[in-house]
């Protein structure tokens, strides 16, 4: 088996071979094909089987198979609400700060010359920043659960703020209006969404967040979005999140 049995495309084809990966892994060899296919997936791997690529790689192609030179304009339901930047197509969730970066590395390497834009947002770093960045259009968002709640919820806060900016002096609404914007319709074109180990997560307490990301209104729902779950043991709790986050999965074991 080799990466030529899946059409991945051109670009990632390339950025394969510069990651010098000659064959894809057990849990890449069957992931791929059943992300491509569309398929809401439940996959039991472990750190270090390659899981990472196997959920990045057919996502990456999917949105270059949007062509790369629009990549980074803004997607048509942006046009329509008046805006022209690029929201993140694709939402990755993963319980550390060390892993998000570590995702975020991985899909950097693979979108190598191509306009595709992947961010990373975590705690103990610099919101303002990390939103800053945001704005400067993004594809893929990697992101640790507490660091996007917060986001989400300062969104919520610029709202009332603003409305109280609004009664008052007209001064900094407009600063108001387009930091609680960002936010709020942040997660409105993830059509792709990761839970990566997403055992680990539970354990750290995150349930509370990941529900109030993944159930919240703006984030399409699924059967619309499609959803990837990862995790090294599959308990009672992961089979529970499995059952409300994926529609109609496909249970992977490597
Ligand atoms: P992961 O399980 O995704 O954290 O990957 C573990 C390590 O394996 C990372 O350093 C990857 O860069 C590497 N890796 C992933 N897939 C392959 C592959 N097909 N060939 C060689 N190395 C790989």
């Amino acid at each position: 088996h080799s990466f030529q049995d899946v059409d991945l495309g051109e670009i990632i084809m390339g950025n394969i071979c510069l990651s010098r990966y000659t064959r894809p892994t057990p849990v890449q060899k069957h992931a791929i094909p059943i992300v491509k296919s569309k398929r809401d997936l439940m996959a039991c791997a472990q750190t270090g089987s390659g899981k990472t690529a196997a959920f990045l790689l057919p996502i990456l192609s999917q949105i270059y198979s949007q062509g790369p030179g629009e990549a980074l304009n803004a997607t048509k339901d942006n046009v329509k609400l008046g805006c022209r930047k690029q929201f993140p197509i694709s939402l990755v969730l993963a319980p550390t700060r060390e892993l998000a970066l570590q995702i975020y590395d991985e899909a950097r390497k693979f979108s190598y010359r191509s306009r595709v834009r992947p961010c990373v947002v975590y705690g103990g770093a610099d919101i303002g920043q990390q939103i800053r960045d945001l704005d400067r259009g993004c594809h893929l968002l990697v992101a640790t659960p507490g660091r996007l709640v917060d986001m989400m919820e300062r969104g919520l806060d610029c709202s009332v703020e603003f409305c109280l900016v609004l009664l008052g002096s007209f001064g900094f609404c407009w600063v108001h209006v387009w930091f609680c914007w960002v936010v709020l319709v942040l997660l409105g074109s993830a059509g792709y969404l990761v839970l990566d180990e997403a055992d680990r997560m539970l354990d750290m307490g995150f349930e509370p967040q990941i529900r109030r990301i993944v159930e919240q209104d703006t984030m399409p729902p699924k059967g619309i979005r499609q959803t990837m779950m990862f995790s090294a043991t599959f308990p009672k709790e992961i089979q529970i999140l499995a059952r409300d986050f994926l529609e109609d999965y496909i249970f992977l074991a490597v």
